[in-house]
């Protein structure tokens, strides 16, 4: 289910990802993109060669499995550079924008795949990722660091929800009563990435020194773009995880 007013965004076939969603206006971050709404069911009974890539786990007890046939955000594609970031929330599961999202921008989310099938994880060519971004890994699998924060964000925020499924096995799960608005930037510092826009212009800055970690990840969610340095020679993509990624520039 998308929270997005129905202007905002549109979903359109892609060349190699199929169906994907794309914004038909500028989205701020922080803003609620949806919630992934489906059928609830055990998690032992997952079944991805039967379901495709629509299961969301939220905890220990439920998973959500969407439609393809419907709406919803479970159409948005995964990137290794994404822009928007998965967010717990009363036993669901929102995806809300990490960074500012520029109109005509493909809508994504990183799909958090946890260690899997083998130890490098770039055997598996079932979950081999298309995203096409310059930070791309080539695999939707995500390395031990970052899924070990998102399963402490997930541990924080469903632990009230862990003993409580919110309906039936089998039957759908009801959309909340109401949604907040808009997550806080601050909410977003230290939990998600943020990646600059490869398609905008990065901002320029002629400092000679680098600013905080904290202070380039603001900047990168507030523009939404990449940010270039040049009397550094450093260009950066975006954060991730404490780490800076970009590159030597002339
Ligand atoms: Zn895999
Ligand atoms: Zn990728």
């Amino acid at each position: 289910m998308f929270l997005l007013p129905r202007d905002t965004y549109t979903v359109t076939t892609t060349k190699r990802k199929g169906r994907g969603v794309f914004a038909t206006r500028d989205i701020a971050p922080g803003t609620i993109i949806g919630d992934y709404i489906g059928t609830l069911m055990r998690p032992e009974d997952e079944n991805e060669k039967r379901d495709g890539l629509y299961t969301m786990g939220i905890g220990a007890l439920y998973d959500v499995l969407a439609s393809p046939k419907k709406e919803g955000i479970h159409l948005i594609n995964h990137s290794c550079a994404a822009n928007c970031g998965i967010y717990p929330y009363r036993g669901h599961i929102l995806y809300i924008a990490t960074r500012h999202i520029f109109d005509e921008e493909e809508i994504t989310v990183n799909y958090m795949l946890g260690k899997a099938h083998d130890e490098k994880n770039t055997e598996c060519s079932m979950h081999a990722c298309h995203c096409g971004t310059k930070i791309c890994t080539g695999t939707m699998h995500e390395n031990d660091t970052a899924y070990a924060i998102w399963e402490a964000l997930e541990k924080r925020e469903s632990v009230p929800w862990q003993k409580k499924i919110p309906g039936k096995y089998g039957e759908e799960l009801q959309p909340l009563e109401t949604y907040s608005p808009a997550i806080s930037l601050d909410d977003l510092m230290y939990q998600y990435p943020a990646f600059g826009s490869e398609q905008k212009r990065p901002m320029t800055f002629q400092e000679t020194s680098l600013p905080s970690l904290a202070a380039l990840s603001m900047q990168i969610r507030k523009t939404g773009r990449q940010l270039s340095f040049p009397k550094l020679h450093f260009a950066i993509y975006g954060i991730r995880h404490g780490m800076i990624l970009g590159e030597r520039t002339n």
